[in-house]
């Protein structure tokens, strides 16, 4: 029901959760976050219930300097640790948040994905398996894989936050009918669905169409619309305070 994201921060882990907390008043039945170092340290921390037992699993070895985080609102399949985002593919490379109902997960996960076990009930799962299968199979990177995926998923809602753990710094972002901002730093960027998620790091912020495809480092931020073509695009300033 919330997501946020950051990368180029050396702080992630507290950005995530500090911006988790800010969408709480969203609803919500279990988050996670998943965090990167660059350097091979990744960490994946799930939990049912509030944020504060979120925080309650997290060691003090987690840490990261990019990283996503989500509050689930369970569409598809029920309340648990498996089913909390962010959803992963088999391999451990894909890490996947998601906001919205994918329509026709059950077709894709039959026409696809019948040798891929699943570890969760969501239709969010099915999403990150078929982008890492047609980033094996196809031998796309991770922008094509997402973006053929995309090609996909008929009819459906979605904000999506994408991590490839083999090209670590990098957000992948996409939204259908929900709402999703790019908050742009000095050195850094965030990612939410909320502007007061990110109030305390930037009040400078994108706004994404659908169907738009958003790649995000530290330092640049580049939009494509669903053509492939470049957008140019102004932030907006939000002038209130967390
Ligand atoms: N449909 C997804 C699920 O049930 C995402 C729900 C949400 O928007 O939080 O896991």
């Amino acid at each position: 029901c919330g997501i946020v994201g950051v990368t180029g921060s050396d702080n992630a882990v507290k950005i995530l959760l500090d911006g988790l907390q800010k969408l709480e008043y969203r609803g919500y039945d279990s988050a996670g976050i998943y965090v990167n170092d660059q350097s091979g340290e990744d960490y994946l921390v799930k939990e049912k219930g509030r944020i504060a037992d979120l925080k309650r699993e997290i060691g003090p070895d987690v840490h990261g300097s990019t990283g996503i985080g989500h509050t689930r609102w369970a569409t598809h399949g029920v309340v648990s640790v498996d089913n909390a985002h962010p959803q992963v593919s088999k391999d451990n490379r894909f890490y996947l948040v998601h906001n919205g109902v994918i329509d026709n997960f059950q077709e894709l996960k039959s026409d696809y994905l019948s040798d891929v076990p699943f570890t969760s009930q969501t239709d969010t799962e099915v999403v990150v398996q078929l982008i890492d299968k047609l980033a094996v199979e196809e031998n796309l990177n991770a922008h094509d894989a997402f973006v053929k995926a995309l090609t996909l998923l008929k009819g459906s809602s979605y904000g999506f936050l994408l991590m490839d753990r083999e090209d670590p710094d990098t957000l992948y972002v996409a939204k259908n009918k929900s709402p999703l901002l790019v908050g742009v730093g000095d050195g850094f960027n965030v990612v939410c669905s909320d502007a007061l998620a990110m109030l305390r790091e930037t009040h400078d912020f994108l706004e994404l169409m659908d169907g738009e495809v958003v790649t995000i480092k530290p330092d640049s931020i580049k939009i494509e619309d669903k053509d492939g073509n470049l957008v140019e695009r102004d932030t907006f300033h939000v002038d209130m305070n967390a």
